[in-house]
């Protein structure tokens, strides 16, 4: 049983891969938000043998799902109301990424013009292959 003491409206990332957690955290710009956000790592899984935990009080709407299911789509997300988990959501590559990731191809526009987003979009399910909207240069 997931021990979510301390948190009574929040959110619970839970299946996080050893040692992700802080990429995470600065991903999703934990570090920005103004709440209680707590980090647990190496904690012992069935599943996994180790793996990281987030706690993040306060409601859903601080979180990017999109960018959460770009880096791992396996994590559980846990919605916790009145002390319980009240629902489950998982994740999916999404489609689009707007401005997760940015392109590298110098001749890109992106790179030159500066205010412009960064828009990747899903190519290849299977491979997790996301490419440029303006050059459909490959992210890896
Ligand atoms: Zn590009």
């Amino acid at each position: 049983m997931l021990n979510i003491s301390g948190i009574r409206e929040g959110v619970v990332l839970d299946h996080i891969q050893a040692g992700k957690s802080m990429d995470i955290y600065r991903y999703l710009r934990l570090g920005e938000l103004d709440c209680t956000v707590a980090i647990i790592k190496n904690a012992k899984s069935n599943k996994m043998g180790r793996k990281d935990i987030i706690k993040i009080e306060g409601s859903l709407d601080a979180i990017d799902l999109d960018v959460l299911g770009y880096i791992d789509h396996n994590i559980t997300v846990n919605i916790i109301r009145d002390d319980k988990i009240a629902e489950k959501r998982t994740l999916h590559l999404p489609k689009i990424l707007k401005n997760v990731i940015h392109c590298k191809n110098p001749r890109c526009i992106t790179s030159i013009e500066q205010e412009l987003p960064h828009i990747f979009y899903l190519d290849d399910k299977d491979h997790e292959v996301y490419r440029c909207r303006y050059c459909d240069e490959k992210h890896s």
